[in-house]
């Protein structure tokens, strides 16, 4: 019986379909990390293992009896935030072939998702209200995961990368933002907290006033860093709004981008002195 259970034809039968607010939460508030594994994975190809399988969903007494074994109650659903955590593919694959057994690092892992189910639940509830966000999940979603996602996709990504940045756990504040194998965002946003990359960079736009200049003419940085005199976000040495981008950003440095900007981050209101 528990063998048929494994069995790839009956598992798919109890496959639940997760949303991608579901996922979006599950991988932010844990830590944007592969729970088995813990190296970082990225949102749009990161796994969610049921740390009790979900095939057992077809076998009531066999979960009625696990259950019992890790003192949950018999309503515990297997699919909720509780039996959630994220996994990279090949974690997951691995786990997949092996035969369950009710053990104590099992135990820590039910804890490990408890612990953050409200959390998540609340962020994918605020997830599902914004419209922008939900748009830019379905993108990510279908987005293709080899090959270079054109630039109109990365700025409707940027908005997740924007809830992503205030979202996220402290231990993750300086590390990239992973949306797709093929597509991250730096740490920080890259009109905020950029000086090295726009230092670095040959040309920069501002999506305020649409100019596009030299680096060396920014002369008014803000956001200091703790124990730091510089600051760490440039104004617009034209319009002086901190909405400043640069080459470095891999985004090309032209009107037609920079307009695109401005609709996306201003709605189209331009600085037009
Ligand atoms: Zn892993
Ligand atoms: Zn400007």
């Amino acid at each position: 019986m528990a063998s048929a259970l494994r069995d790839r034809g009956v598992t798919d039968l109890a496959k639940y379909k997760f949303t991608n607010a579901e996922r979006f939460a599950v991988y932010v508030v844990h830590g944007e990390v592969c729970y088995m594994c813990t190296k970082p994975i990225d949102l749009k190809t990161m796994e969610i293992d049921h740390i009790i399988p979900e095939s057992l969903i077809l076998d009531r007494p066999k979960l009625e009896e696990t259950l019992t074994a890790f003192g949950l109650s018999l309503d515990f659903s297997l699919n909720s935030y509780e039996n959630w955590l994220p996994a990279c593919r090949s974690c997951n694959g691995k786990k997949g072939a092996n035969v369950f057994a009710p053990t104590p690092l099992v135990q820590l892992q039910l804890t490990k998702a408890s612990r953050r189910a409200a959390q998540a639940r609340s962020l994918a509830k605020r997830t599902v209200k914004q419209a922008e966000i939900t748009k830019a999940l379905n993108i990510l979603e279908k987005a293709d995961e080899s090959g270079e996602l054109s630039d109109e996709v990365k700025l409707h990504l940027r908005a997740i990368g924007n809830l992503q940045e205030q979202e996220r756990e402290p231990s993750r504040k300086n590390e990239p933002i992973l949306l797709a194998p093929n597509f991250s965002i730096p740490a920080h946003e890259h009109s905020s907290y950029h000086r090295d990359e726009l230092l670095k960079s040959e040309t920069c736009g501002c999506f305020f006033c649409l100019r596009i200049f030299n680096s060396s003419e920014i002369v008014c940085w803000t956001d200091k860093l703790p124990n730091s005199e510089k600051g760490e976000t440039a104004l617009c040495p034209y319009c002086g709004i901190d909405s400043v981008i640069g080459s470095q950003s891999g985004y090309p440095m032209t009107h037609e981008f920079l307009e695109k900007m401005n609709d996306r981050w201003f709605g189209g209101i331009r600085d037009s002195t």
